[in-house]
């Protein structure tokens, strides 16, 4: 088998780009996106990071900061997000489909396969079609080993002079220990907080100190994990390419309120639209489930926190999303205390099972006509949601209440994936 070489190729700044490309004045300002309910930064551009905002900073606290110095905020757009990232997946599916789409702004290539002469022309002329065809800004890193790669992407987003590209294969090995010698040892793929501290007691205190550490010291501090970490930062692969994401072993969805509330129907709303999206997503990995499970809590910060929890064991698996939503607001109504201000909630759908193994049970609750039924509605409404657009068919449950939703204020449109909200363009 050939040696693999890898790219990794990420965004900059991911959500913050995206949002400045509908928005070109916003280029060089401090700009930052937040999390749910407007809480926390979780993109800042570059501008943001120089005037000391760190990442999951509450936006409460620097109020004042973005305020003083003009920080643009938004709150987060996923499904701008979303759409832009799936675009950049199709142009890198095109180059070779030895891909891995790590999440939603970083991919690992595997370019060995290919013929290509000069890697590092090859990343410089792949970050511009990126930007002339996307208009997101990429730092692109080649290695022989993953986590090389993603070293390679760093220097490449930070070293002005990198062009946004940094081939650490093509290098001799002092250029690489060079290199190496500039990345903090917390910054290496696999390391964090936890790890960092007990490296750094032992002396290691940089990317070049790592590579350097005997494999029997580093298995004794990390196990088989830091013995494998060594060996890639010396160029050896052991992580592979992961092509296809591993079956989940739950599906969860949740979210904290827009605002506390004690209503029951708000509640059972938020809850039915948690169970909508969770059938949505074990169909799409054609799974059934056995068992859903609720959670909901008041709020963590307040006096008198509290929390409650039940579950539903089905008779025969399934990914109904009638069934899973009759279930948990079953489940819900068992429980319900018109005293408490509910602050959050989630479902989680337990024990999955692949959907080509359904089985009569064996106290006969389940029935394969029936379950061929269930099957094909659920499949015509995604079909039709496919078609015109998330949610056009629904359950009525879904509806009953939007109160629990959250707060988004300072959304951007949806640019690129409604109509009612295109980019308009006026004439000069
Ligand atoms: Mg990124």
């Amino acid at each position: 088998m050939k040696k693999p070489i890898f790219a990794l190729i990420d965004c900059n700044n991911f959500f913050v780009s995206c949002e400045r490309l509908f928005r070109p004045e916003l280029a060089n300002r401090p700009v930052v996106v937040l999390s749910s309910n407007d809480g926390c930064a979780v993109s800042r551009s570059n501008e943001a990071k120089a005037l000391g905002i760190p990442m999951g900073a509450p936006a409460f606290k620097y109020r004042q900061l973005f305020e003083a110095n003009g920080v643009v905020s938004f709150s987060a757009n996923f499904e701008l997000y979303g759409d832009l990232s799936k675009r950049l997946v199709q142009i890198l599916t095109a180059i070779t489909p030895r891909i891995e789409v790590y999440s939603v702004d970083e991919s690992f290539l595997d370019l060995s396969l290919l013929a290509i002469d000069d890697h590092e022309q090859w990343a410089k002329d792949l970050r511009a079609r990126v930007l002339r065809d996307i208009g997101i800004p990429v730092s692109i890193g080649i290695g022989g080993s993953k986590t090389l790669a993603k070293i390679g992407a760093d220097i490449g987003k930070k070293d002005p002079n990198s062009g946004g590209v940094c081939d650490l294969y093509h290098i001799s090995l002092a250029e690489r220990q060079t290199a190496l010698n500039g990345i903090p040892v917390r910054n290496i793929w696999g390391v964090g907080r936890r790890l960092a501290p007990q490296l750094q007691a032992e002396g290691v205190a940089n990317a070049a100190d790592l590579a350097q550490l005997r494999s029997a010291r580093a298995r004794q501090l990390m196990g088989v994990h830091g013995e494998q970490m060594v060996l890639e930062l010396n160029g050896t692969s052991c992580i592979p390419l992961e092509r296809q994401h591993k079956p989940q072993k739950m599906i969860s969805r949740g979210r904290t309120f827009g605002e506390d509330t004690n209503q029951a129907h708000v509640v059972e709303a938020a809850l039915a639209s948690f169970a909508a999206q969770s059938a949505f997503r074990l169909r799409q990995s054609q799974q059934l489930t056995r068992r859903a499970s609720i959670f909901l809590n008041t709020d963590r910060h307040k006096a008198s926190y509290r929390q409650w929890g039940s579950e539903v064991v089905f008779g025969a698996p399934t990914a109904d999303t009638g069934q899973l939503i009759s279930a948990v607001v079953g489940a819900f109504s068992k429980i319900y205390d018109k005293s408490a201000a509910y602050h959050r909630a989630s479902v989680t759908l337990h024990d999955l099972v692949p959907d080509s193994v359904f089985q009569v049970d064996l106290l006969g609750q389940a029935s394969p006509a029936q379950h061929g039924l269930k099957v094909a509605r659920s499949r015509a409404v995604d079909a039709l949601n496919k078609r015109f657009g998330k949610r056009t068919v629904r359950y009525a449950a879904e509806d009953l209440a939007s109160a629990w939703e959250p707060r988004r204020k300072l959304k951007s449109p949806r640019y690129t994936t409604s109509w009612d909200e295109l980019p308009k363009i006026k004439p000069l």
